[in-house]
């Protein structure tokens, strides 16, 4: 049997649609910053969503199955297909719907636009750091599991997320920057990496972090503010976390302006919590350490 070409094959890893491929096998869908998520078709899946899948890769993963893979993988997977002969499915594009007697064409991808870079190479440093609140704001709005904390936690106010610009930090951050092997990519990622966004190890600081801008009295931002979500963290792993540089910023800064007095917690959440009460002239000491 004649070997398969390497350029066939990935060819076929870059323009066959994995979200649709996914899509196809009943699996539903729901956008979280750059990635999709559903339940899982290999396990029983019924509470979160364990699969991920992220187009602009083309990958997937499933968190407890601990698979994933391109799409040759997911036919793999899903026809019970060996190597070569998903390979053979995804190049004929028969019987991949899912569907018995349906024969689908294999979906071609829509070349994502290049995501536009967060931020200039030189952009400031308040600059930079609203862009990546921006970044998190928007994912937090995707973001169930962080919508859930905030309830969970009694913050479910309808506006509290907007007013603070809370943001939610999902790994997908990277996705905004161009790649460390061209030169802005690069620049920007050691920017990051000093702020403190980013660690040495290329990880994101706050990765799983409810995240709260601290501004300064112009209203830039200056410091964040990161508390871990997940309740089952490992011994010794920090809930509280901030960026480079110290406690900088006041929170809440507009809501202490025309107040004569001011309520003030040590932590950023129990500040949150009495705003969402109705109590708007309300500060934070961010904490002893802890
Ligand atoms: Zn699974």
């Amino acid at each position: 049997m004649a070997r398969l070409p390497e350029a066939e094959i990935e060819r076929l890893k870059r323009d066959v649609s994995l979200e649709e491929l996914v899509r196809r096998r009943g699996v539903e869908l729901t956008r979280t910053g750059a990635n999709l998520v559903g339940l899982c078709p290999f396990h029983d899946d019924k509470n979160t969503p364990n699969l991920v899948v992220t187009p602009e890769r083309n990958v997937w993963h499933c968190f407890v199955c601990q698979v994933g893979g391109s799409v040759i993988d997911w036919v793999m997977k899903t026809e019970g297909a060996s190597f070569r002969y998903a390979v053979e499915l995804l190049r004929g594009g028969a019987s991949l719907a899912g569907v018995p007697g349906r024969t689908a064409a294999v979906p071609k991808r829509t070349r994502h636009r290049r995501m536009q870079p967060i931020a200039a190479r030189d952009a400031e440093e308040a600059e930079l750091l609203a862009r990546v609140v921006d970044h998190y704001h928007a994912a937090m709005k995707e973001s169930p599991e962080a919508l859930g904390y905030l309830e969970q936690r009694g913050l479910g106010h309808p506006e509290v997320v907007e007013h603070f610009e809370l943001g939610f930090a999902n790994r997908t951050l990277g996705y905004r920057l161009p790649a460390r092997s061209a030169k802005v990519g690069e620049e920007l990622r050691t920017r990051l990496e000093q702020l403190g966004v980013y660690r040495t190890t290329g990880h994101e600081a706050m990765n799983g972090c409810l995240v709260v801008p601290l501004r300064d009295e112009t209203g830039r931002v200056v410091q964040l503010y990161g508390r871990r979500i997940d309740a089952h963290l490992k011994t010794g792993t920090p809930k509280h976390l901030y960026l480079a540089g110290g406690h900088r910023g006041v929170f809440n800064r507009e809501g202490l302006e025309h107040a004569e007095e001011a309520i003030l917690c040590e932590a950023v959440l129990d500040a949150l919590t009495f705003w969402c009460a109705g109590f708007r002239h309300v500060t934070t000491a961010y904490g002893v350490e802890d």
